[in-house]
């Protein structure tokens, strides 16, 4: 399809690109197009970054000090004034208006002698002061010139109204982007079509497309400032409410074409397969893990494919619900596909799921990359023909060439996303497998909605029983020798203990000498200990080794890099000090923090710093220290560090918006998501809005990997 038959007849006038726009040269057209503003539509959509009420023009006689007034005059004269402080210069101008005169002041800004000349009308916003000599005046004020005429209506749009305020674009000074959108404005066509339904825009009282985009420009007289200031002027809401309604409506589409697949087999549970994964279960659900499983069986049960992500904090007990999820499967003669994000994840898991599983019928074999080529061409035939039923791996799984007899179900443990091309793989090799995804951590509402959207989402609330939130406190370089204190008495209690060392990936050799220095001096400084040494750089035997010797208990004292960020699991281990705290993400500590309180005793965790503390990192520390639940950390996660950085964007699927803000407008997008879902539903969206959604919503949004 070329690219024309796909662009909206939404008023011809909004898909011309800005270089055709009086005024606009070649310079400038370049200069717009560089902060991403090509048609008249994006110009349109880029909001004003503030207001300022110039409806109410103060006359010069009504001025008191301390206010803050709006103005506008003729320059009667305007000069430097040396003053006697060197190097500090007044320009001083003398205004008319119909109040008399008053007086303007600027400080150190002499080439505002190059602006002003006499004659000229000129709008003023800024503080009124009163400073002897010469008492009352303006000082600093923003300015724009202002120019006459008859004929001209220049001055309803600089003065007179609410007036907008645009950031600079390179040479474009907010007045010019002013007349640029006051332009346009003026040369919409008097109907536009509007992509919201109009039943949706009643239950709102939202204004059509059209008033929208000259009310987020030029508001009507009388608009509150501090709704326009806060985005929530009926005009800037629609707008704003129409972007994230389509971002929904394309997911909604998404999500209907999947619900039209179909599984080549349907699972059945019965009562031997319920008695199967009663066998293996070693305790008893918590109510979260039963409902969330339920929704699983539920979903394979069904004919249409499972996409469902699997949301709950650390230590929450996810892996246990997948795994009788994965039961399910089995019973049913399909083989699963278990995929960890990394080696030591995969290890194990693969070895607590061959315990669990010891005493069913089914095989599980395991597929790394370091596994020796004799061993992965043993697990690739046995995928191959049937003979393993489960497979353990890291998410090099789909991607290779293996080949699974029947495929029935995919579980992605700790990754945030499962990519697009992850599932094309898997349909290339003739499976539509359900798809369990399970988060690392959890995920702020506001993304959830967004960038998994398209997924079925379940949350576990609750924790096993006797879990004790984990005590957690920042401590200092100078507390080093209390911190050792502490971690020897509980190591003596019969507990042991983690100590993470920071792993960067551009001075990975240098952290991984430190961590490795940091083992042995531990190891003299608690010589009744056994001290192991656990990081990605090992290889895997030796890894499982050391992990086996922690899990046993032969080893005491673990220092590991942040190959233990996510999944181990050791239950006696209740300490854990994490070196350099402050190189960590938010997330990451969360993550890290959730190796210990895993049993009944009561955990500990010390952040260790090397000061001095920036204030993003000094706010993470504390947030942490401050909380245990992931579902709060996550939300504070996302206030210091934004839903970009959090998630990554593009493969992630944090949406590129226009007008809209993904955490200033989370209320919003919920909105958003009922009504596209209610929408679609009841076929309210016009025919011609859907197909061309349909055609652009990938690009429009940015979405290059969301599946
Ligand atoms: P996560 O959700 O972080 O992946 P895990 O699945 O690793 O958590 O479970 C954490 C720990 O809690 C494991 O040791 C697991 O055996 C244990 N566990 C899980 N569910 C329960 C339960 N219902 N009762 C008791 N212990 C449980
Ligand atoms: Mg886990």
């Amino acid at each position: 399809m070329s690219p024309n038959s796909t662009r909206p007849p939404l008023g011809e006038l909004l898909q011309r690109e800005l270089r055709f726009q009086k005024g606009v040269g070649p310079r400038r057209a370049a200069e717009l197009a560089r902060t991403g503003l090509r048609t008249c539509d994006d110009l349109l959509h880029r909001f004003p970054i503030r207001f300022e009420d110039r409806s109410k023009l103060q006359r010069s006689a009504e001025l008191r000090p301390g206010d803050m007034a709006a103005l506008c005059g003729e320059v009667v004269s305007a000069g430097l004034r040396r003053t006697r402080r060197r190097g500090f210069s007044l320009f001083e101008m003398l205004v008319r208006d119909d109040g008399g005169m008053f007086r303007v002041v600027w400080m150190n800004q002499p080439f505002l002698q190059e602006v002003f000349s006499s004659g000229q009308r000129v709008a003023f916003y800024g503080k009124v002061e009163w400073r002897e000599p010469g008492g009352l005046r303006l000082t600093n004020p923003q300015y724009e010139l202002v120019d006459g005429g008859e004929g001209n209506n220049d001055e309803g749009m600089h003065t007179g109204r609410i007036v907008p305020i645009y950031e600079r674009i390179g040479s474009l000074t907010t007045k010019q982007l002013r007349r640029l959108v006051y332009d346009v404005l003026r040369q919409l066509p008097p109907v536009l079509e509007d992509p919201l339904p109009p039943k949706l825009r009643g239950r709102h009282g939202l204004p059509g497309l059209r008033d929208a985009l000259w009310g987020a420009h030029f508001p009507e007289p009388g608009t509150a400032l501090d709704l326009l200031d806060r985005f929530r002027a009926p005009a800037q809401v629609r707008l704003i409410l129409e972007e994230l309604f389509l971002f929904q409506l394309g997911l909604g589409l998404r999500r209907r074409a999947r619900g039209q697949e179909r599984k080549p087999r349907v699972i059945r549970v019965d009562d031997a397969v319920r008695q199967a994964a009663l066998a293996v279960l070693p305790f008893r659900l918590t109510p979260g893990q039963k409902t969330a499983l339920r929704a699983l069986v539920d979903d394979m049960c069904s004919p249409r494919p499972m996409n469902r992500l699997l949301q709950g904090d650390v230590g929450c007990g996810k892996t246990i619900v997948a795994l009788l999820a994965a039961l399910v499967a089995m019973e049913n003669g399909l083989q699963v596909a278990f995929m960890a994000p990394t080696e030591l994840l995969a290890e194990q898991h693969h070895l607590s799921i061959r315990r669990l599983l010891a005493p069913s019928r089914f095989q599980v074999v395991s597929l790394t990359g370091s596994a020796g080529a004799k061993a992965r061409r043993e697990a690739v035939t046995a995928i191959e023909t049937g003979a393993a039923d489960l497979v353990v791996g890291t998410h090099a799984l789909v991607e290779r060439e293996v080949r699974f007899r029947e495929l029935g179900l995919v579980v992605i443990d700790e990754q945030h996303r499962f990519g697009v091309l992850q599932r094309a793989t898997l349909r290339d090799k003739g499976c539509q497998p359900d798809v369990l995804v399970m988060t690392a951590t959890p995920i702020p509402r506001t993304l959830a909605l967004t960038s998994y959207g398209d997924l079925d989402v379940s949350v576990i609330r609750d924790l096993p029983p006797g879990r004790r939130p984990v005590r957690t406190k920042v401590e200092p370089e100078s507390r080093r020798k209390a911190v050792y204190d502490f971690v020897r008495r509980r190591l003596r209690a019969g507990r042991q203990a983690y100590v993470v060392y920071p792993l960067v990936e551009e001075s990975a050799k240098i952290d991984l000498k430190a961590a490795t220095a940091m083992a042995d001096t531990l190891a003299t400084l608690f010589p009744d200990y056994a001290v192991g040494l656990l990081h990605g750089r090992m290889k895997s035997e030796e890894r499982d080794t050391i992990m086996r010797r922690f899990e046993a208990g032969d080893v005491q004292l673990l220092v590991a890099t942040t190959v233990v960020e996510v999944g181990v699991d050791v239950p006696n281990a209740a300490v854990m000090v994490v070196e350099h705290a402050e190189r960590f993400g938010l997330a990451q500590l969360h993550q890290l923090r959730g190796r210990v309180g895993r049993g009944a005793h009561q955990s500990y965790c010390r952040l260790l710093y090397q000061g001095p503390l920036s204030d993003m990192a000094r706010a993470r520390l504390k947030a942490l220290a401050g909380t245990s639940d992931g579902f709060e950390i996550a939300e504070q996660d996302l206030l210091l560090r934004g839903p970009g950085e959090m998630l990554g964007t593009r493969q992630s699927g944090v949406p590129t918006l226009r007008v809209a803000h993904l955490i200033r407008d989370h209320g919003l997008m919920e909105t958003a998501r009922r009504e596209a879902f209610e929408a679609l539903r009841q076929g309210d969206v016009s025919a011609p809005v859907l197909a061309r959604l349909d055609a652009t919503w990938m690009e429009r949004f940015g979405l290059a990997g969301v599946g």
